[in-house]
C-alpha cells in the first residue's frame, strides 16, 4: 500500500449549481468542505470530483487509484453510468475498496449495487435531529460522545430498506418523533462499506465538528488492509498450504 491513503469525494454538484442556499452553505461545493476537512490529516491524499467532469469524475486512472471513495449524490443519480457503477461495486467487493456513502447516497446506484436493495426511506422537512452513539467501542465513533445535536437536518425516517447491517453504530432521533438508523456498515466481498445520513445540502451538518470527525474515522476504518491489497484479484489455484510452508521453512533454512 502506498504510504498515503487515498481517498477519492466524488459529489453530484448540481445543487450547489443551481440552488442558492446550496451555495451559500457550501460555497467551494460539498466536495471541496469534505475535502478540506479531511486534508487536514496530513497522511490521507484527498481527491475531489463531481459528476459534470470528464469521465463522470471518475476515469479508470483515478477510479483504480482510489483506497476510499466517498458518495454524495441526489437529483441526479439516475444519470450514473450503469458502466461505471458495476466497476464501483467490484473494486469494493473483489479489490477491498472501501466506499461511504453520504446523505442522498442510500438511494444512489453504487450504494443499492453494493449493499443489494432499494434503500428507500421515509422523510420530511427539516427539523432538530439528535445522533445516539449506539457502539461507542468502533473506531469510526472514536471521539464522539453519548450523543450529539445537529440543530437542522433534513429528516430521515425508518423504515429504511436495507439490508440487516453488519453494524449499527448510530441512530438518530428527530423533534418530529421519527427515528432512523443514521450510522451503519456493510462487509461487502474483501470491501468495508459506511454510511452516514447527516448532509443535506441546504443544512450545515459537513461543518459539525462531530459529523467531519465520524467521516475522517470512517475513512481510516474503510481503507483496505496490506493483506487485501496484496491479495490476487482472480480465483488461484492454490497449492497445498503444507506444502508451501514446509518449502517456505526449507527456503529460510
Ligand atoms: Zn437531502
Amino acid at each position: 500500500m502506498s504510504e498515503k491513503i487515498k481517498v477519492t469525494v466524488w459529489n453530484e454538484g448540481r445543487h450547489e449549481k443551481s440552488n442558492k442556499a446550496a451555495q451559500e452553505m457550501y460555497p467551494n461545493g460539498i466536495h471541496g468542505t469534505v475535502k478540506a476537512f479531511l486534508e487536514k490529516n496530513p497522511d490521507l491524499e484527498v481527491r475531489a470530483v463531481t459528476l459534470d467532469d470528464p469521465d463522470q469524475g471518475l476515469p479508470d486512472s483515478l477510479l483504480y487509484d482510489t483506497d476510499v471513495l466517498m458518495w454524495w449524490g441526489h437529483m441526479a443519480h439516475h444519470e450514473v453510468n450503469d458502466a461505471l457503477v458495476e466497476k464501483i461495486k467490484n473494486r469494493v467487493y473483489n479489490e477491498g475498496m472501501g466506499f461511504i456513502g453520504m446523505h442522498s447516497a442510500h438511494m444512489s446506484k453504487p450504494f443499492r449495487a453494493i449493499v443489494g436493495t432499494s434503500g428507500q426511506l421515509s422523510w420530511g422537512d427539516d427539523q432538530q435531529e439528535i445522533v445516539w452513539n449506539l457502539l461507542p467501542q468502533h473506531p469510526i465513533a472514536a471521539g464522539i460522545p453519548e450523543y450529539f445535536e445537529l440543530e437542522v437536518e433534513e429528516m430521515y425516517g425508518e423504515p429504511f430498506r436495507i439490508p440487516q447491517p453488519d453494524e449499527l453504530i448510530f441512530t438518530s432521533w428527530y423533534k418530529g418523533g421519527n427515528i432512523f438508523r443514521s450510522g451503519l456498515t456493510y462487509y461487502r466481498g474483501i470491501g468495508k462499506v459506511f454510511y452516514f445520513q447527516p448532509g443535506h445540502e441546504t443544512c450545515g451538518s459537513f461543518h459539525n465538528p462531530y459529523v467531519q470527525r465520524i467521516l475522517t474515522n470512517a475513512v481510516y476504518w474503510a481503507k483496505p488492509n496490506d493483506f487485501v491489497i496484496n491479495r490476487p484479484t482472480d480465483c488461484p489455484h492454490r497449492k497445498n498450504p503444507v506444502v508451501e510452508l514446509e518449502e517456505a521453512k526449507k527456503a529460510n533454512a
